[in-house]
């Protein structure tokens, strides 16, 4: 039995946040109540220390979020315990406040208790957060910075983003046949991409902020983008290396023809491309990039770019996936002294949603890839990462659609429009079949 480290059940015994068993009404087998410490596999002690139950294989710290956070999270939870009962693992969740949720809570939006308590987990999956109840805060103590902080400070540096168009979904691709088959090597209506985007760098960490009153024609506000040879170099090894399990392609996209900081990335990127002779390497600027994929999405394979290009291109291919709430998303890092995996902190793409939140409408394909995705890449569980992406490709065969990857094109197909709960059951059930 694997015991959990030791500062782990002292930490979250201080949080008053998290959801302890205590508070749950255990059922048989698989449980009603879908707290994280549910499930008969970890108890409290009456002194408030976690106890584990059965045998622990993968703790996994869970911070819901804000607006459909917690709806499409909870469906990743579902899929995980599947998984844990089919091939005999055992996942353990601490619930975690963050965003938000924290901020009405504990006043901040991530406290030094909770990221440290998601640095001692062996992987973290993460619900957006944000919303309008919070938008006036200064920038600070908004619900976002404690995705900044929990990047930062799990050193999560890179941020793989797959943009596939699954065959089912084609008709809900804004693109025409003719423009996806004519960059498609196979001549396919489909295309492939991961994009890697650099996560802990760059603008949205660097030196910001004000000159003057805010009113004087000459007061200014500046941010800075700035990177080291470190940062880069790690993060092009990373997209190498995917690039090598994947077609062996790599384009560095970046806006070297008027950025310093842009021409530094492609010098390295030139001098690491020589260690992967296998890889064909390719650079383009971020204007053509933005164009090229509406143009011929086809023609890529792995896209390499900094944190504030890739944030923005990832939204735009997410359009070209069929919708935002198919996107999941893998930040990892290095692995670390005294940890078993790589840091990994695993989300969809999308944001929080509030305009859906509660209305049983939201997608939560993404978020339930993106636990595919923590198999995979934070513990080599491919087999079951596998499984979860057939399930979820098998039950868009089925025609079960949400209203966000339903067809352009009505009444041409056998879709049938149904709700978070029913097409996240339905993956169940397909996964349980399989
Ligand atoms: P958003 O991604 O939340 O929503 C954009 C549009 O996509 C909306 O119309 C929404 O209804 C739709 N959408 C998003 N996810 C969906 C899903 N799973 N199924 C169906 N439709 C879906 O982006 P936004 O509106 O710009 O931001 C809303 C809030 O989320 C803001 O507070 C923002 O700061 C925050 N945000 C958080 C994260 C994060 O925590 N990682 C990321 C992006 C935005």
């Amino acid at each position: 039995m694997r015991v959990a480290q030791t500062p782990l059940p002292l930490l979250y015994e201080r949080l008053a946040v998290c959801r302890r068993v205590a508070d749950v009404k255990p059922a048989g087998g698989r449980v009603a109540d879908r707290s994280p410490l549910a499930g008969g596999r970890a108890g409290v002690a009456g002194n408030g220390a976690i106890h584990y139950i059965n045998n622990m294989n993968y703790t996994i710290a869970l911070t819901p979020g804000d607006g459909i956070g917690p709806e499409v999270t909870s469906k990743a939870v579902d899929i995980l315990e599947t998984i844990g009962d089919k091939f005999g693992h055992t996942f353990n969740f601490i619930e975690l406040e963050a965003g938000g949720r924290a901020i009405d809570s504990t006043g901040e939006p991530l406290s030094a208790a909770t990221l440290e308590i998601a640095r001692q987990c062996d992987a973290l999956l993460l619900g957006a957060v944000g919303g309008p109840k919070w938008e006036n805060l200064p920038g600070n103590l908004r619900p976002e910075r404690a995705l900044l902080g929990l990047r930062a400070g799990l050193g999560v540096f890179a941020n793989l983003r797959p943009a596939t168009l699954l065959p089912q979904l084609k008709d809900a691709c804004p693109l025409k046949d003719e423009v996806l088959t004519a960059s498609n090597p196979e001549g396919k209506p489909n295309f492939d991409i991961l994009i890697v985007r650099e996560l802990t760098g760059g603008i949205y960490f660097g030196e910001h902020g004000r000159d003057g009153d805010g009113k004087n024609a000459a007061s200014s506000a500046f941010d800075t983008e700035r990177y080291t040879r470190a940062e880069i170099e790690r993060v092009l090894h990373t997209a190498y290396n995917a690039a090598s399990k994947r077609r062996g392609k790599l384009c560095l996209v970046d806006k070297a023809n008027v950025l310093e900081s842009s021409r530094f990335w492609r010098e390295i990127t030139t001098e690491t491309a020589a260690e992967y002779k296998n890889i064909e390497t390719t650079y383009m600027y971020v204007d053509n990039c933005a164009m090229q994929l509406i143009r011929a999405p086809g023609q890529f394979d792995v896209i390499v770019t900094s944190n504030i290009f890739g944030d923005i291109l990832s939204d735009e291919a997410s359009v070209l996936s069929g919708s935002i709430g198919m996107l999941a998303s893998a930040s990892i890092g290095a692995k670390s002294a005294g940890r078993k995996y790589p840091a990994g902190m695993y989300e969809p793409i999308h944001g929080s949603a509030p305009d859906i939140a509660g209305k049983d409408i939201a997608n939560p394909l993404a978020a339930i890839l993106s636990a595919a995705m923590m198999l995979r890449y934070s513990f080599s569980l491919e087999k079951e990462a596998l499984a979860i992406e057939n399930a979820v490709s098998k039950t868009l065969d089925s025609g079960l659609r949400t209203k966000d990857i339903a067809s352009r094109t009505k009444g041409t197909t056998n879709e049938k429009i149904v709700g978070t709960n029913a097409i996240a059951a339905a993956v169940v059930k397909t996964l349980e079949n399989e």
